[in-house]
């Protein structure tokens, strides 16, 4: 049986879709990477918000108008949030497979094409298939989260936090490094949360990687500013291998705004926050998010906003438009704010981060440095410096007169700037000191 996926959504639900993948291939399935080949389709969608819900129910539709005769399955966290509504209502899917079992991927997907399993191996452990660029995987090291911020509708999907164990995550990262991956991207709903409620942390995770004796990265994706994990700054201060790049979503900065989030925290905090690792690290890259339109968001939370992001010149910033999510309390919170004045404020927001960014970035210009390779395009190659997280983040020209190897780590100068890329010119037997430290 061959099959076809289209994955949607976050990284932790590509992680899903790689977990599939190696289940349906342990069974004997074929991945096919044109769904015109394949017997089954499945859609691994996203259900945050309202635009990716529309976008996977968009697609399933999509399949089933251009391959009538296909089988379909709908999976991943809009399946899992709205099952028993979209097994009656979405015909175009054959089944609706939501995502606390992925192991029953693989009954379902051989009941819904009638195909002959083939000679079942074991329950693949490692994602044979990784979908990121060469050289870089994604780790998920925990599930499910207890924050509730009161928007948010993923304890809603995925459940309250449930985080793996150091051993099974070190012994991952281990045989991901050993089939060449170089950087390992550690992602959660909040990664400053894991291990709560367990004798595992962040820091001892760190300190396990750190005796994993090859060159690597490890980048940190998604850290709650409101229990952020201070000892994982002796780590990274410490050992190179693990990057001063802290994506840390602040959401807002106004006090009365965050409580209605239920979030703790606010601008002095969150400044002192990215204070305090500029002061243990000092070249971190810090990452965030902020949302806009939250309801009861005034112009004076707005301003607050405003002077946050002035005060604390962060490296990257993205940001979103509140979406108003059926079963989340701000559901039913008063004083909404129209999606214009929330989609204005946002482009408030990012002209003003452009500035900001690009001249975070020159700082790195005239540097020598390190980079991960991972495409080749015409006369140059594309890849990502330490301060550049995958898919969010600018990129990095390296223009090379000699092959470079893909998924491979090239050193080089970083001779200038265009937009939010960077240019590099490899230098790689120079004797080469990792700059920031
Ligand atoms: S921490 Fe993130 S995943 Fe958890 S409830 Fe808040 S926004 Fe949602």
């Amino acid at each position: 049986m061959k099959f076809y996926i289209e994955p949607l959504g976050c990284v932790k639900n590509q992680v899903d879709a790689e977990t599939i993948i190696s289940n349906l291939n342990a069974a004997g399935a074929e991945l096919s990477e044109n769904p015109d080949e394949a017997d089954l389709v499945i859609v691994n969608s996203c259900g945050f918000i309202e635009e990716a819900k529309q976008e996977s129910i968009n697609t399933v539709i999509g399949f089933r108008r251009d391959y009538p005769d296909k089988k379909i399955i709908l999976s991943g966290c809009l399946a899992q949030r709205y099952q028993e509504e979209l097994r009656r209502e979405l015909i175009e899917a054959d089944a609706v497979f939501g995502n606390s079992r992925l192991d029953d991927i693989t009954a379902l997907a051989f009941s819904v094409t009638g195909a002959e399993r083939g000679i079942s191996r074991r329950a693949e452990t490692e994602r044979i298939k990784l979908l990121s660029l060469p050289g870089s995987a994604y780790v998920k090291i925990a599930e499910g989260c207890d924050n509730r911020c009161s928007f948010c509708a993923i304890p809603l999907i995925r459940g309250g936090l449930v985080s793996r164990s150091i051993d099974d995550i070190v012994s991952e990262c281990r045989g991901l490094l050993k089939r060449g991956v170089r950087e390992l991207c550690l992602v959660a709903q909040d990664l400053a949360s894991y291990g709560a409620g367990t004798s595992e942390s962040l820091p001892g995770l760190l300190s396990a990687l750190s005796a994993l004796d090859s060159d690597f990265w490890v980048r940190l994706l998604y850290l709650h500013p409101d229990h952020f994990p201070f000892k994982i700054l002796e780590t990274i201060a410490s050992d190179k291998r693990f990057l001063p790049y802290f994506d840390i979503p602040f959401q807002h900065a106004s006090p009365s705004l965050l409580r209605a989030m239920n979030r703790r925290g606010g601008a002095e905090e969150y400044l002192d926050l990215i204070a305090r690792i500029r002061a243990a690290v000092p070249d971190s890259v810090i990452r965030s998010t902020f949302l806009t339109g939250f309801p009861g968001e005034t112009y004076t939370d707005f301003d607050i906003l405003l002077d946050f992001q002035d005060a604390a010149r962060m490296d990257w910033l993205g940001v979103f438009v509140f979406s108003r999510e059926d079963g989340v309390p701000a559901y039913s919170f008063k004083n909404r704010v129209s999606k214009k004045t929330a989609r204005e404020r946002k482009t408030i927001l990012e002209t003003r981060q452009t500035p900001i960014t690009e001249t975070r970035m020159d700082r790195f210009i005239g540097r020598r440095m390190r980079a991960l390779v991972e495409e080749k395009l015409d006369a140059f190659y594309l890849g990502r410096l330490f301060c550049q997280a995958p898919e969010v983040d600018g990129a990095l020209v390296i223009e090379s007169a000699h092959p470079l190897q893909l998924g491979a780590f090239v050193d080089g100068i970083i001779t200038g700037r265009a937009g939010f890329d960077l240019r590099m010119l490899p230098a790689p037997t120079s004797g080469f000191t990792y700059a920031p430290r």
